[in-house]
C-alpha cells in the first residue's frame, strides 16, 4: 500500500493509512470514498486508477438463536460461498471455505453433493474474515478452515491466508486449524511448504477420520479409497515430529455407522502413543443425506471409554442448529430456490 501511495505521488504513510482503514473491523462498508482521512483528489485517484476494496457480495445471512451467524458471499463471477462467525464468551471463530463447491463427495456433506466448480483466491479467502467482522461488529480471534472445500487441495491460497491472518489480521497461526479429510502426500507437503513459505508450522491440523477402520471410512468417505487409514495415522505420527504440534482428529458421530464401543476401541488403539486429540461431532441432520444423529446418551458412552482408554477427547455439538446450519445447506438452499 506504500508502494501504491508512492506511485500516486502521496507520502507513504498514505498507504498505511489505507492498510489500517482495510483492516479494521469497525469500518463497515468498505469503499474507497469511505476513507475520510485521505485527500479527496487521491481517493479519486484511486478509483478512476480502478482500485477496489473486496472480493465477495453479500447474499444472504442467517443468525442463529445461539448467536452463530451464517453468511452465503457471492463472488465476482457468481458463485457462491459460505463462511460462519461463531462467537462464545470470550472468542469469535470463523469457520472458511477454501473452495466453491468441494470434489471429496464426503457422503454426509451437503457441499460435496455438487463436486468442485473451482478454488478460491486468496483475496476470496480473507474477504470472508471482514465480512464476518464487519457483521458482528467484533474482531475474528480464531480461524477454522472447515467450511466449503479441501483446503489441501488449494494449499498454496491457504498457506499464504495463513500469512496474511497471521500477519494483517493479527491472528496467530497457533489459533488457526487447518481441517482435511487427508489428500495422499499433502500432509508432510503441509508442513514443509508452512515452514518454506511461513517459516514455521504451528497451526493445528485437524483430520477428518470419522471412522475407527478403512472399511468404514470408505463408506462415508469415497476418496478414503486412495489413503489407507493406518498411512493416515503415520503421517500424522510424523506431522507431530516435524512440528511439535498435537494432531486433532475429527468424529462424526453417525447412528449405527461409526458409534459403538467396539469403534471406540478400534479408534483408541489405532491412534493410542502420539499427541492427539479427538474432537467428538454432533451430527447435524441434512436432508440430502440418510444418516442419522447418534443419540447424545451413545455418544457420551463413546466419550467415556475413549477417556478411558487414555485418550484425549472432547464433544463438540452443532451450533446454529436451528435453520440451515449444516455444511453447504445454505448455499443449496439458495440454488433451489
Ligand atoms: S466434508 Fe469437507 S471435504 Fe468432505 S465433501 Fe464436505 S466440504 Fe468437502
Amino acid at each position: 500500500m506504500e508502494k501504491v501511495a508512492l506511485n500516486y505521488g502521496q507520502a507513504a504513510y498514505r498507504g498505511r493509512q489505507i492498510y489500517s482503514w482495510l483492516y479494521n473491523y469497525k469500518n463497515r462498508f468498505k469503499s474507497i470514498d469511505e476513507i475520510n482521512g485521505l485527500p479527496l483528489n487521491f481517493r479519486n485517484q484511486l478509483i478512476k486508477g480502478g482500485f477496489i476494496f473486496g472480493e465477495l457480495m453479500l447474499k444472504e445471512k442467517y443468525l442463529a438463536n445461539d448467536g452463530t451467524l451464517k453468511l452465503l458471499l457471492n463472488t465476482r463471477d457468481n458463485e457462491s460461498v459460505e463462511c460462519v462467525g461463531i462467537p462464545t464468551e470470550k472468542r469469535l471463530t470463523a469457520c472458511l471455505s477454501s473452495q466453491v463447491g468441494c470434489p471429496m463427495d464426503c457422503k454426509f456433506c451437503a457441499t460435496g453433493k455438487e463436486g468442485l466448480k473451482r478454488s478460491l483466491k486468496v483475496s476470496e479467502i480473507l474477504d470472508q474474515i471482514l465480512f464476518i467482522e464487519n457483521e458482528m461488529n467484533q474482531k475474528v480471534t480464531n480461524i477454522v478452515f472447515m467450511g466449503m472445500g479441501e483446503p489441501l487441495l488449494n494449499i498454496d491460497a491457504l498457506l499464504l491466508s495463513i500469512r496474511s491472518i497471521n500477519e494483517d489480521f493479527d491472528i496467530s497461526q497457533r489459533k488457526i486449524t487447518v481441517s482435511t479429510v487427508a489428500i495422499p502426500k499433502m500432509i508432510s507437503k503441509l508442513s514443509e511448504l508452512s515452514f518454506q513459505v511461513l517459516g514455521k508450522c504451528q497451526f493445528t491440523l485437524a483430520i477428518s477420520l470419522h471412522a475407527s477402520n478403512q472399511k468404514i471410512r470408505e463408506t462415508i468417505i469415497p476418496s478414503a479409497k486412495n489413503y489407507h487409514i493406518n498411512n493416515i495415522i503415520d503421517d500424522c505420527r510424523e506431522f507431530v515430529l516435524k512440528t511439535g504440534r498435537r494432531v486433532s482428529f475429527e468424529y462424526l458421530m453417525l447412528n449405527g455407522v461409526n458409534d459403538k464401543l467396539e469403534h471406540a476401541d478400534e479408534l483408541s488403539n489405532l491412534i493410542k502413543g502420539f499427541q492427539c486429540h479427538v474432537n467428538l461431532i454432533q451430527y447435524n441432520q441434512i436432508k440430502e443425506v440418510e444418516f442419522k444423529q447418534t443419540p447424545s446418551q451413545y455418544s457420551q458412552l463413546f466419550q467415556n471409554r475413549l477417556s478411558k482408554n487414555g485418550i484425549n477427547v472432547s464433544f463438540r455439538k452443532s451450533r446454529g442448529l436451528d435453520k440451515n446450519a449444516a455444511c453447504g445447506q445454505l448455499r443449496q438452499n439458495a440454488i433451489i430456490k
